[in-house]
């Protein structure tokens, strides 16, 4: 089979962004393999890790896209190695990960909808 040919991909990012705010609190990073905050024990990206990625990354939303499609990798391959038979759809991850909208357009305004 071609799959046992092929090499495994790099390692993703270094999940360590948003930084710490303030400077000394436990930073909303995630705790691996299991992709809980480990400030808030929600899942990663935690609400308060969105806030603080989009203000970080503010004058860079392509390199936050890039940073949020590693770590989707990363968790990926994490999730689906701890629980094989029940890891979260792919669909899902994406929208966790990815889709929350960093970088999303505004809709468009409808002919004659513009007051
Ligand atoms: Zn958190």
């Amino acid at each position: 089979m071609i799959s046992h040919q092929l090499g495994q991909p790099p390692d993703g990012p270094t999940p360590d962004r948003p930084r710490p705010y303030p400077l000394h609190a436990t930073p909303h990073t995630p705790l691996r393999p299991m992709w809980c905050c480990r400030a808030c024990g929600q899942p990663w990206p935690c609400p308060t890790a969105r806030l603080l990625l989009r203000s970080e990354y503010e004058d860079n939303r392509i390199g936050l896209s890039i940073y949020l499609c590693g770590l989707l990798y990363e968790a990926t391959r994490d999730l689906y190695r701890l629980n094989p038979n029940d890891a979260p759809a792919p669909a899902d991850m994406f929208a966790r990960f990815v889709g929350w909208g960093p970088y999303r357009r505004h809709p468009p305004v409808p002919p004659g909808g513009d007051c």
